[in-house]
């Protein structure tokens, strides 16, 4: 079963299945967006790095330095707090510059003995017993440790403060914070965006033009391949024009020639007749072609029993296939129904059954209609030229005609065959072809059978 999708999901996609080089498009700039994120990331995450690393050497450089004057005036507590505050002012990111020494109450725990601000003198020190256990282990170089806290990180390092005799008076612990710095990465990362964003713009504006395009020489090369058939059709006709032209003004110089039996008359003006009927034909032929690629061929269907109408078909071209020396038989059960525009059904198998008187030099027609539970199939078989599987794959292509005398010698434009089939599968019918060269063909024509 065939699966319809609604309409408004189809006209969404239908520039897609119709242009795949627009896919393209898109995977490309996918791709390229992707690169550049991908890079982008990349450089921040490199720059990151190198701030981080950058404010921790400087913090450790400061600590090398502050740890040797603290053992020195260790003993001068206000004096080496205000070096202290004099630090912090001079590194703002600093926000907590203490002196932490180990106590047993509580146990294991640590607390300020010293601090740039001296309310957090003596308080207890949390979550940083790690590097102040590393700093109190190896006393000769500082320890890092980053913590987040709502959103802002922060380091906190440590190192240890050695008196002479080699005991360790305390550890040296600061806080930095890394706002100032995450801010310009951030700044930085946005108007990578912004760029990124407009690059993107630029991009997409660029691959659509690419696209359309693509969709320019795709139109080229329809356009031409339209021309060609132009041209090809323009030949065909004026031929097939020509020709009943041609005759008829043959016949009407034989009728101008003046006396004459009534015989000839008779015959020069049933000759006149048979090729005006041509010439009428040729060109309703084109304004169907015409009207069915603008989409101006209606259809008017209606519930409807076509036996009858078969039999009629049959009986006008009975003496046609008889004055060719072929035989022509009718079988069409009556009773069934299908949904048809009764005109255009009688032009499919007019046309069907015209091709088979035209394309058969000896043997018979046959037109037989029957329906089974669920299908009332038209067969038109003849014992003519036949065609080739190549032959049969191109027949219902426009202005097709096989190659080859015999269907040469025959007036005919390619066009029957290709209205035939736009017109059964606008009745929601079906048509096939079986058949052998030199043998001949058999054209089915399926319709379902209209409920009641
Ligand atoms: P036309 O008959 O005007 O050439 P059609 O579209 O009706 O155009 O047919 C296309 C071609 O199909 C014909 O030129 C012929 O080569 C082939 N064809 C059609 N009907 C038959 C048939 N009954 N037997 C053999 N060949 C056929």
């Amino acid at each position: 079963m065939k699966v319809q999708l609604p309409k408004r999901i189809r006209d969404v996609f239908t520039p897609f299945i119709e242009r795949p080089q627009l896919w393209l498009t898109i995977a490309m700039a996918i791709a390229i967006v992707a690169a550049f994120l991908y890079t982008a990331n990349l450089y921040i995450g490199i720059a990151q790095q190198a701030q981080d690393e950058l404010v921790n050497v400087r913090i450790g450089s400061l600590q090398d330095a502050f740890a040797p004057l603290a053992a020195e005036l260790s003993d001068q507590s206000d004096v080496l707090r205000s070096y202290m505050r004099h630090l912090q002012e001079l590194n703002p990111t600093i926000v907590d510059f203490d002196i932490v020494s180990p106590t047993s109450t509580p146990p294991n725990a640590w607390v300020v003995t010293l601090s740039a601000d001296s309310a957090r003198e003596n308080r207890q020190v949390f979550r940083q017993d790690f590097i102040l256990h590393l700093a109190q282990t190896d006393t000769a170089r500082s320890f890092t440790f980053e913590s987040n806290q709502s959103g802002e990180r922060y380091f906190s390092t440590a190192r240890a403060i050695v008196l002479r005799d080699g005991a360790v008076s305390g550890i040296v612990l600061t806080r930095q914070t890394l706002s100032a710095a995450d801010a310009q990465i951030a700044a930085s990362t946005h108007k990578a965006s912004v760029t990124l964003i407009v690059i993107l713009l630029f991009l997409l504006l660029l691959f659509f033009r690419h696209a359309r395009i693509i969709d320019y020489a795709a139109l080229y090369r329809k356009l031409k391949e339209v021309d060609m058939l132009k041209d090809e059709f323009i030949a065909m006709a004026s031929h097939e024009l020509r020709a009943p032209l041609t005759a008829i003004r043959g016949y009407v110089d034989v009728l101008k020639g003046g006396d004459m039996p009534k015989a000839t008359q008779d015959l020069s003006l049933e000759r006149i007749d048979i090729s005006a009927r041509e010439l009428d034909s040729l060109i309703v032929d084109m304004l169907d072609v015409s009207r069915i690629e603008q989409g101006r061929l209606t259809m008017n269907l209606s519930r409807a029993d076509v036996s009858g109408t078969l039999v009629e078909i049959c009986d006008t071209w009975h003496m046609k296939a008889v004055e060719k020396g072929l035989t022509l038989t009718c079988e069409a059960a009556p009773g069934a129904f299908i949904m048809v525009d009764t005109d255009r059904f009688r032009q499919v198998i007019v046309n069907l059954l015209s091709n088979s008187v035209k394309y058969t030099q000896k043997g018979s027609i046959g037109l037989t209609a029957s329906a089974d539970e669920k299908y009332y199939t038209i067969s038109v078989n003849d014992t003519g030229i036949g065609m080739t599987n190549d032959e049969r794959d191109h027949l219902f292509n426009k202005f097709y005609r096989a190659e080859g005398r015999d269907v040469r010698d025959q007036a005919g434009t390619g066009l029957g065959l290709w209205i035939t089939k736009q017109i059964v599968e606008m009745m929601g019918a079906s048509i096939t072809v079986e058949s052998i060269k030199g043998v001949g063909s058999h054209f089915i024509v399926r319709f379902a059978l209209a409920k009641e």
